[in-house]
């Protein structure tokens, strides 16, 4: 089973008026929304990993608040749709991986091979592929779905990723 991972497409990242908007982020939805199409033909399974943070969290001492649970900042843009190949994830850190959830459902599903997209690539992104190549998961990095925030950083997140064997792929080519 294959499942494409969703990361961090909420409002708080990607809408113009957000608390942490990711410059470009927005161009990304026609390839995002391809790569979702694609994967649910293949009977594929869609999780979207959303920030969801306390009020207090201690992400807040480095960065501003965002993504507050139950609020507009952490859901996924309205012109995603959400149907029964979909579930949403919430997490509190960079990789979506780190409380357990992620891997308990994908491991409930079968999935042995996810395809990761979203924001931002040297952050959350990097840190979800690496926690999924540590499992074991056979991971791609769809990298025309993907931004990062600074370009040199961001190329240097793809290359790591590469040493991981998290190969990169388009969403054409799915
Ligand atoms: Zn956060």
């Amino acid at each position: 089973m294959k499942a494409l991972l969703v990361v961090d497409m909420v409002n708080d990242f990607v809408s113009s008026n957000g608390a942490l908007t990711v410059p470009g982020a927005m161009a990304l939805l026609p390839n995002i929304e391809l790569a979702i199409k694609k994967i649910v033909e293949k009977e594929g399974k869609i999780i979207f990993c959303n920030d969801q943070h306390e009020l207090n969290d201690p992400e807040f001492d480095a960065y501003p608040s965002h993504c507050i649970k139950g609020t507009w900042g952490s859901a996924i843009l309205d012109s995603f749709m959400t149907d029964l190949h979909s579930t949403i994830v919430g997490k509190t850190t960079f990789s979506a991986f780190s409380n357990g959830v992620l891997d308990d459902l994908l491991k409930s599903m079968n999935v042995h091979t996810i395809f990761v997209c979203g924001v931002v690539t040297e952050i959350c992104i990097k840190r979800t592929v690496w926690s999924a190549r540590d499992i074991g998961y056979e991971t791609f990095v769809l990298t025309d779905c993907i931004k990062g925030l600074d370009d040199a950083d961001a190329g240097m997140a793809l290359m790591k990723m590469g040493w991981w064997d998290a190969l990169p792929i388009k969403s054409t080519e799915l």
